[in-house]
């Protein structure tokens, strides 16, 4: 049965910008580079299975999550194709990750080590690789040796991948880039001269995929371009493929009134009008992800720009109106209307932070309605 709602704050999430996205990528990718669709944390805050199945449908041939509970969500809604998991798990969790068919990430031999036997179906994993990113991976011929060494030992573990991530991809200045490069040839070469079986290898997030498809070789991981954001400032200038957002944030007014001058408004009575102003109230507030911090940040109503106005509330927000508006007048926190846009990123560099984290940031109470 459908989940209705009854409140009218949501986030709507356009499945048919997933879909353009993941097809814009693969024609700028060579035939023989395939595509994980990087769907952890709820696929970045719109919804893991559905953006998974819009992207599976435009042809991304894998997916990946950062946990292994990400990874069982995906298996329990149906969801059959080869699933990553870049992140940790407990060695202790590994046969269960074996029973779902979940490949998951190896970069230490005591790991192994402790995994058990794994009864009837292998462990499938990736051997991760830190070429300058810092944070998991091996680092040097001799730590990669032991990884292997200890899956020889194992049978119930079988290695079918190598992967790195980069930390720069998305900026001018390449050299780190390059440097990162420059360290995965060398540790593929030594990779190569200790395992002879064929593994995949996959290294792009999506600034690398986009910027650099010819150096991609057999998967790139395709995470906030699939949503239709650009990884940095540099790569929207760049504007290596087209992309359309899939994320908007929309409310309601549930109130409308006309204030006298010296009147103040929200918690803390810290802001007052200075002439005569209409305010309005928006049904959304810091427990649904919309932070205090966002006071002084815009909304559209009526196609114009209004500004947020007093503390942000738990569940409520006010804003400064142009005039009278009815209850249930639209809001538009992310998104078009008329002619005006708040695109993500304004909201992003008014927090001072990255796209990355604002559709992350709006919580699950505001239920996502796909289109
Ligand atoms: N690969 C790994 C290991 C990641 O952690 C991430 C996301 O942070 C990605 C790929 C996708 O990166 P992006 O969202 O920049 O495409």
């Amino acid at each position: 049965m459908e989940q209705r709602f009854y409140r009218d704050s949501r986030v709507e999430v356009d499945l048919d910008a997933i879909y353009y996205n993941v097809t814009q990528l693969k024609k700028r990718l060579s035939a023989t580079t395939g595509v994980y669709a990087v769907v952890k944390a709820n696929g970045y805050g719109h919804g893991d299975v559905q953006v998974a199945k819009a992207a599976i449908e435009a042809g991304a041939e894998r997916l990946a999550v950062a946990l292994l509970d990400e990874a069982l969500r995906l298996r329990r809604a149906g969801i059959d194709v080869p699933i990553l998991v870049m992140g940790y798990i407990r060695p202790e969790d590994a046969e269960v990750a074996s029973r779902e068919n979940i490949t998951v990430t190896v970069y230490q031999k005591e790991w192994v080590e402790q995994v058990g036997d794994m009864d009837g179906t292998p462990l499938n994993v990736h051997l991760k690789v830190d070429t300058g990113m810092g944070r998991l991976g091996v680092r040097s011929e001799e730590e990669m040796v032991g990884v292997l060494d200890a899956i020889r030992e194992k049978p119930g573990v079988s290695l079918s991948g190598v992967f790195t991530h980069f930390a720069t991809a998305d900026e001018d200045d390449l050299a780190y880039y390059e440097e990162q490069n420059r360290r995965l040839e060398d540790l593929l070469e030594r990779f190569r001269e200790n395992w002879k079986q064929e593994v995949d290898i996959h290294t792009g997030n999506s600034a690398a995929s986009m910027r650099f498809p010819e150096q991609m070789h057999q998967f790139i991981r395709f995470g906030i371009s699939m949503y239709g954001l650009y990884p940095s400032h540099n790569v929207k200038k760049e504007k290596p493929i087209d992309l359309h957002p899939a994320f908007a944030l929309y409310s309601n007014l549930i109130h409308a009134k006309k204030l006298e001058p010296g009147e103040a408004v929200s918690y803390g009575a810290t802001y007052k009008t200075s002439s005569e102003e209409w305010v309005g109230t928006v049904p959304l507030g810091y427990a649904d992800g919309w932070i205090r911090k966002l006071q002084g940040m815009e909304v559209l109503v009526n196609g114009k720009r209004c500004e947020i106005i007093g503390r942000i509330c738990m569940d409520q927000f006010m804003v400064r109106l142009d005039g009278y508006y009815p209850s249930g007048t639209e809001v538009v926190l992310i998104g078009k209307q008329q002619e005006e846009e708040i695109e993500m990123d304004e909201v992003a560099d008014y927090l001072e932070t990255i796209n990355y984290e604002i559709p992350c940031i709006i919580t699950n109470r505001v239920p996502r309605i796909y289109k």
